[in-house]
This record gives C-alpha cells, sequence and structure tokens, in this order.
C-alpha cells in the first residue's frame, strides 16, 4: 500500500475508533462472489429498477412526528438531523384504512398462511420469513426480502448481511431483540433478485399491518425496495437517505442495506451517521467497548 492510501486507511480507522463503532467495521472483507448483478445495482446509490407506488403506501401521514427532546450526546446529534420531510397525506399508523380493529401479529402471521401462494414467489420458498423480535419495539428494521439463508431458517438477516446488521443493532447499544425486524416480501426472491412489482404489491400490506401494530417510534429501511415502498416514490435511495420523513406517525430514515455495505464498506460511514440519528430520537448513548 502507497503511502498516501495507508494514510487515508489509518485517518479512516481513527475515524471509526472516534465513533466508537470498531465492532461494526469487523467485517470489512468486500463480498467479492455470490450476490447477482440485480442485487448489487439495489441498495446502492441509484437502483436500476423502482420499487411501484402501492395504494396503501400513499395514506402515510403529512404529521410531523414529534420526537421527546434528547439531551447530551442525543441533542447534539440531533441538531444535526435534517428537518422531517413529510411527504404522502394520509392517515397515521392507528388510524389508516388497513388498520385492523384489535390486529396481532400472530393475526397477521396467520392471515398470511404458511401455504401462500398469493404471488409467484411462493413456487421457489421454502417457507414465509415473517418477522422476528419484540412486538413492542420502538425501532423497527425493514428489509427487502429473505434471502438463502433467511429462506432456510425462517428468520430474516440471519446471512452475511444479516451479521453486519446484528453488529450494526449493537453498536447502538441494543440487541437484536430489542427491536423488531422484518422485509418488505415474506418469501425468497429467486437467485435474490429485486422482489418485483406485482410481488411487493401483494406482499407489502402485510408489512403495513406489521407496522400498524407494533407501532413503533422510529421505522429504518434497509436499501431502496423498503424506503420507495414505504414511501411511495421511485427516486434512487442515495437521494433520500438519512433524512427523516413521516410515516403514519412513525419517524422514518433510509439508510444503505447491509449487503451493499459488505460490497462497499466505505459507506459504513454514512449509515453509521444515520444510525446516529436513530439513536439521537431514541435517546440511546453508543456502545462502550
Ligand atoms: N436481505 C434482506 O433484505 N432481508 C433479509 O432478511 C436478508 C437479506
Amino acid at each position: 500500500m502507497d503511502k498516501t492510501k495507508r494514510s487515508r486507511a489509518e485517518a479512516w480507522f481513527r475515524y471509526a475508533d472516534d465513533l466508537d463503532i470498531g465492532p461494526y467495521y469487523l467485517d470489512r472483507a468486500p463480498q467479492t462472489s455470490g450476490q447477482p448483478q440485480a442485487a448489487e445495482s439495489f441498495a446502492g446509490a441509484e437502483p436500476s429498477s423502482a420499487a411501484p407506488p402501492t395504494a396503501a403506501a400513499t395514506k402515510a401521514t403529512p404529521a410531523p412526528a414529534k420526537p421527546s427532546a434528547p439531551s447530551g450526546f442525543a441533542a447534539a446529534a440531533a441538531a444535526a438531523a435534517p428537518a422531517l420531510v413529510q411527504r404522502a397525506a394520509g392517515p397515521s399508523l392507528f388510524e389508516s384504512a388497513d388498520r385492523i380493529e384489535g390486529d396481532t401479529l400472530d393475526r397477521i402471521r396467520t392471515d398470511i398462511t404458511p401455504t401462500c401462494t398469493r404471488c409467484k414467489l411462493h413456487k421457489a420458498r421454502t417457507q414465509i420469513v415473517f418477522g422476528v423480535g419484540n412486538p413492542k419495539a420502538q425501532l423497527v428494521f425493514v428489509g427487502e426480502g429473505p434471502g438463502r439463508d433467511e429462506d432456510e431458517q425462517g428468520e430474516p438477516f440471519v446471512g452475511r448481511a444479516g451479521k453486519l446488521l446484528t453488529q450494526m443493532i449493537e453498536a447502538m447499544n441494543l440487541k437484536r431483540e430489542d427491536v423488531y425486524i422484518c422485509n418488505v416480501v415474506k418469501c425468497r426472491p429467486p437467485e435474490n433478485r429485486l422482489p418485483e412489482k406485482d410481488e411487493i404489491a401483494t406482499c407489502s400490506p402485510f408489512l403495513y399491518r406489521q407496522l400498524g401494530v407494533i407501532n413503533p417510534k422510529v421505522i429504518c429501511c434497509l436499501g431502496a425496495c423498503s424506503a420507495q415502498t414505504l414511501l411511495d416514490t421511485a427516486q434512487g435511495i442515495s437521494r433520500f437517505r438519512g433524512e427523516w420523513f413521516d410515516y403514519r406517525g412513525a419517524k422514518l430514515i433510509a439508510t444503505y442495506h447491509p449487503a451493499y455495505l459488505l460490497r462497499n464498506p466505505a459507506a459504513k460511514g454514512e449509515v453509521w451517521k444515520d444510525l446516529q440519528k436513530v439513536m439521537a430520537v431514541l435517546g440511546l448513548q453508543p456502545r462502550r467497548r
């Protein structure tokens, strides 16, 4: 490594150290194989295909979320956060038309059914990957759809990207069990391709119901698919990553997908900034090593 590259790398590690994100940086090996091109373009700067607007997503409310006043570290980070951007009009998570009286996560899971054939993803899947975590979580992470490991184990984010997500959660001073983790589509797209418009349109109402039941303070979209679905936009994620939006009364922020970070570790700093904004809203301090 030449001198300039070396000093740049050292500065970068110092920066990571200053941010106290050592563990988050452990997995530094870029992914070299096994991921199809489609997935590569996905969580990155400008995805080639955009998720469709969905009827339910257009109900996102413009009412700004009102986080309680943070202090200390949280206040500093909150001050750095951009103002909440308002998107589409609609009722809050408590009022939305697709909110079912007395709905529960168990009921949603039962409604999907283990033998669901509503979309073509059922043909290649092993099982439904519903979601996991605290049903009363203040923070929900929403990914795109299960991959091979998730399809095998029936739990979201358990493969390589999932391990990185777990590190991210732990760097926020939380445990996986403290948050809720789910996806836009509940069945694995073959060859880990992007979920298609019709698949998203068919499956996303179950995601809206999950969010309605959990009623989190913050929704963190991992990658373009979930962000575009929940915000009902076709814009590339790099246009709005790290900004706050209102989703039916919850605060929503989009950041890069952990799979993207495996291929582009340099983007971890941007993601950490986004997670710090989430921590500020939730009043969390970074983990001390
Ligand atoms: N990627 C996702 O978007 N979700 C998972 O569950 C795993 C990988």
